[in-house]
């Protein structure tokens, strides 16, 4: 039979140096050459601390704290991810023994002397054991990964890779109650690229998408802030939101957006400039119990509208309410 035990790291607590002897035997049958010994309870968890072995044999009678105690104290120690088997190895043979052992955080209980046939067939089984929680940890974390990618993906928009709308009603939700709270003003900018459609047509669909990354990437440049955010509202239309902000503030903040798209220079045959523009409405309000975000968004929606009839690539600051 193959006894080797694959990296399997063992910590054996043993106060007595003839019993350390036998079970170094019993191990390196098993090709486990160097195990690490502990001879009193505060080194073994020194040694703990330290190694993290993946298996102690543990005895209970020690020279200082006992192995029930110690057994307890790595229990406290193992992080949220970390397992090691425990194993006692004790002379003390009543079943109170055997009960407080499993109960202070013991896996199995053996009693000396013990065969070598039985130690081999245990630590083989704790193997198998730590062999899972191996396997468990790797697919906790792939799992974890697997979700944060998910949470990525659906909470941003794949051609720009700032928020989409999902996230941005999920932060207006957030921000109108954290505004509410605080007594501060909230302010929403509305944003459309003028002539896109003829943009598309004349320049092609992928011209198309590389002008709205680059008009998405300036949004966001321009809501740096934990209380800010930039979203694709849908095709060519943006939504900043600006927690903290009043209307002067935010109207500011608007202008320098529609400088910065118009500053990238990207030909458009069909606007004023020959450039690509974009249009902007701005409404602040001071959120109250009987003022709605819905209402927020139809007002500052107005304004974008407003922008448009007046000639586009322009800010225009609208009115909570008026639409
Ligand atoms: P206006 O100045 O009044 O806003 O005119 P417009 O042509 O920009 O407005 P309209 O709403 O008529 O057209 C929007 C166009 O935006 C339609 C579509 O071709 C384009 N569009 C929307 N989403 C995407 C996209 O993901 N990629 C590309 N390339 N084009 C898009
Ligand atoms: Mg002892
Ligand atoms: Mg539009
Ligand atoms: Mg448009």
């Amino acid at each position: 039979m193959n006894n080797k035990v694959e990296a399997l790291k063992i910590l054996v607590v043993e106060d007595s140096k003839v019993t350390v002897k036998v079970l170094r035997n019993y191990l390196a049958a098993m090709h486990v050459s160097a195990p690490l010994i502990a001879e009193s309870g505060r080194q073994a968890l020194e040694i703990y601390e330290r190694e993290r072995p993946d298996v102690v044999l543990l005895d209970i009678k020690l020279p200082d704290i006992d192995g029930f105690e110690v057994a307890r104290q790595i229990r406290k120690m193992e992080g949220e991810q970390e397992w090691a088997a425990i194993i006692f190895l004790t002379a003390m043979n009543t079943d109170e023994d055997l009960a407080r052992g499993i109960a202070a955080g013991g896996d199995d209980y053996l009693v000396k002397p013990v065969s070598e046939i039985v130690f081999h067939a245990k630590v083989r089984a704790m193997q198998r054991l730590v062999g899972m929680q191996r396997k468990l940890v790797d697919v906790t974390q792939k799992l974890d990964g697997a979700n944060a990618e998910l949470l990525r993906l659906s909470t941003t928009d794949a051609l720009t890779g700032i928020a989409n709308r999902r996230s941005l009603d999920h932060f207006m939700e957030r921000e109108w109650r954290r505004c509410l709270r605080m007594k501060k003003p909230l302010a929403l900018v509305m944003m459309d690229i003028d002539y896109f459609k003829l943009f598309n047509d004349k320049y092609g669909h992928q011209a198309g998408d590389d002008c709205l990354k680059k008009v998405a990437d300036r949004i966001a440049r321009a809501a740096p802030r934990a209380t800010d955010l930039a979203a694709r509202y849908g095709g060519e239309e943006f939504t900043l939101v600006l927690g903290e902000t009043d209307q002067d503030g935010a109207m500011w903040i608007a202008e320098r957006v529609r400088q910065m798209v118009a500053d990238l220079k990207v030909p458009h045959y069909a606007t004023g400039s020959k450039f690509v523009t974009i249009s902007c409405g701005v409404v602040s309000v001071l959120p109250e119990e009987k003022v709605s975000l819905e209402i927020l968004v139809k007002s500052a929606d107005a304004a974008l509208y407003q922008a448009k009839r007046a000639g586009r690539d322009r800010v225009v600051a609208g009115q909570y309410g008026k639409f």
